[in-house]
């Protein structure tokens, strides 16, 4: 049976560094940087890819739509 993953896409631009994100991935794929983008806000990032079901509860969280979620079968 083929096994699905995941990958996400994040708008650094437009994100406020809610961390909603961060707090709502089951496996720990996301944190906030230590780099901020152009507004000021230290952006939410990848930093286990490879750990990302496709569960899409980042993307449902985010309050401003930033994270799009992509499922990919291996
Ligand atoms: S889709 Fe799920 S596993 Fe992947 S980064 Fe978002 S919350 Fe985490
Ligand atoms: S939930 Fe959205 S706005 Fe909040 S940190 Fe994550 S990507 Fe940024």
């Amino acid at each position: 049976m083929a096994k699905i993953r995941g990958t996400v896409v994040i708008d650094t631009n437009r994100c406020k560094g809610c961390d909603l994100c961060v707090v709502a991935c089951p496996t720990d794929v996301l944190v906030l940087g230590n780099e901020v983008n152009s507004k000021g806000y230290n952006y939410a990032q990848q930093v286990k890819p490879d750990e990302c079901i496709g569960c899409a509860n980042c993307g449902y969280v985010c309050p401003d739509g930033c994270i799009t979620v992509y499922k990919v079968k291996i």
